[in-house]
């Protein structure tokens, strides 16, 4: 060939290959994707992404995540443009109810039942998150009851700290040092590995003096070796006492990968006299220890957590420790909102609240927006004006900045839409909105068939 009829035969074939590639769309395209997330903030810092892009949804997991997905290649699409699109967010200090505390709780004949410390999972939906785990409500002897009455039911993820103490939290028995047994423990974990990540301590002998049945360290050093045996990690809640200290605690007796939560319980050592960050903090980091807000409904208070973020000591993860006492903390976005209004930016919270907590109880696949992974998404809302944030020392700080959950998916499932993000409006609704089923048991006249619960 010359090289004119090269230069004509380019110039066809790449006018071809257009025309054809524009034809291949409207037939391979029929529909690609279930649903689109479209032009939204993605944020998701296990794959470096904290940029405008569209996420699609196919059969349940992400589908693809990348700039101008066309909107022709989805059954459903949704404008999201305005808001931060993240992977669900995990908490990983939950309490959810069971053994006494059953899910329909709000039911007039489960309040006359004992309700002492769990709540319905699925609340966790209604703050983005879409993986809850458990801190300990239920032990070895209680464990397969929180699973029947809970983790299998529930539509949010629930998975589980196992308590050392044989019969959990709710029976009366957290001060019983017999009941906590490594080896029984550590099978338990071995039955449930899919369910149980590690193993929790909590709320022992904090006020009596020691005797002949609670050694100090008795509960920690037997969770601990529940933890080496089953090789997970161990979730402590702690009251350091002179002859139980928290240098001790996290210097000595915990080992890399172990979790403190309730960092900024009002009972730690945060910061030393002078105001200045306690060093044990930073010493024990750097040996590996995880620091977990664990909120609560009494581990949280400012004076050492706005000091301590100020200086640079942010927890490695956001959590709730939601239970029946703890109503006035509401939810995970509320958590990282207090954050948020510390001056913690946005990316670095979803940070530590969806790729850094599982990489603690070790389930990296969850967390993320990577292609191929169950398709667990929040949409979420960055709110600029006056916002009120109290802590559990009934104190007050005042913020400008607040996030809110505007919508949850879980494996593909719009489960929380308070807002109709989702939704057509209700005059552009298609026909089938617009007519009254004949029978009571048909099903509902809906907009759209997308699923939803
Ligand atoms: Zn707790």
């Amino acid at each position: 060939m010359s090289n004119w009829s090269k230069v004509i035969f380019f110039v066809l074939s790449v006018a071809f290959t257009m025309v054809l590639g524009a034809s291949i769309p409207a037939q391979a395209q029929a529909v690609q994707y279930d649903l689109l997330l479209k032009g939204g903030h993605v944020i998701d810092p296990a794959n470096g992404l904290d940029k405008v892009a569209d996420v699609a949804i196919a059969g349940g997991k992400i589908a693809a995540v990348g700039e101008g997905i066309p909107v022709e290649a989805a059954g459903k699409v949704v404008d999201v443009s305005g808001l931060y699109v993240t992977p669900g967010l995990i908490d990983i200090h939950f309490h959810v109810g069971h053994g006494g505390a059953p899910l329909n709780w709000f039911a007039p004949e489960a309040r006359s039942q004992t309700a002492p410390l769990g709540i319905p999972a699925d609340i966790a939906l209604m703050a983005g998150v879409t993986t809850i785990v458990d801190a300990g409500t239920a032990g070895a002897d209680t464990f397969l009851q929180e699973k029947e009455e809970v983790i299998d039911r529930a539509k949010v993820r629930v998975l589980a700290f196992l308590n050392i103490v044989a019969d959990g939290m709710n029976g009366g028995l957290e001060q019983t040092v017999d009941q906590m047994d490594p080896q029984l423990c550590a099978q338990t974990i071995r039955k449930f590995p899919d369910l149980i990540v590690g193993v929790k301590t909590a709320h022992y002998w904090t006020e009596k003096p020691w005797d002949a049945l609670h050694a100090p360290w008795a509960a920690v050093d037997r969770a601990e070796e529940c933890g080496r045996i089953a090789n997970v990690p161990v979730m402590f809640d702690f009251w350091p006492r002179p002859d139980r200290t928290y240098a001790e605690l996290i210097l000595k007796k915990m080992r890399p990968g172990d979790i403190h939560t309730h960092v900024f319980a009002q009972q730690f050592p945060i910061l030393l006299a002078d105001g200045k960050l306690n060093p044990i903090l930073t010493d024990a980091r750097r040996r590996g220890v995880i620091f977990d807000v664990g909120h609560g409904a009494g581990s949280f208070w400012f004076r050492n957590a706005v000091p301590a973020v100020k200086q640079g000591f942010i927890p490695d993860s956001m959590s709730t420790d939601l239970h029946m006492g703890d109503f006035t903390v509401l939810s995970m976005t509320e958590v990282m909102s207090k954050f948020l209004a510390m001056g913690v930016p946005l990316e670095d919270l979803i940070r530590r609240s969806t790729v850094n907590p599982a990489r603690e109880i070790r389930r990296p696949e969850l967390g993320t927006l990577s292609v191929g992974r169950e398709a667990d998404v929040a949409v979420l809302e960055l709110l600029h004006g006056r916002f009120g944030y109290i802590d559990d020392g009934y104190a007050r700080m005042d913020g400008n900045v607040k996030v809110v959950a505007r919508m949850t998916i879980r494996a593909g499932r719009i489960l929380y839409d308070p807002t109709g993000q989702s939704m057509v409006e209700w005059e552009k609704a298609p026909k089938q909105y617009f007519t009254t089923p004949e029978l009571g048991s048909s099903p509902p006249a809906r907009a759209d068939n997308y699923p939803r619960n």
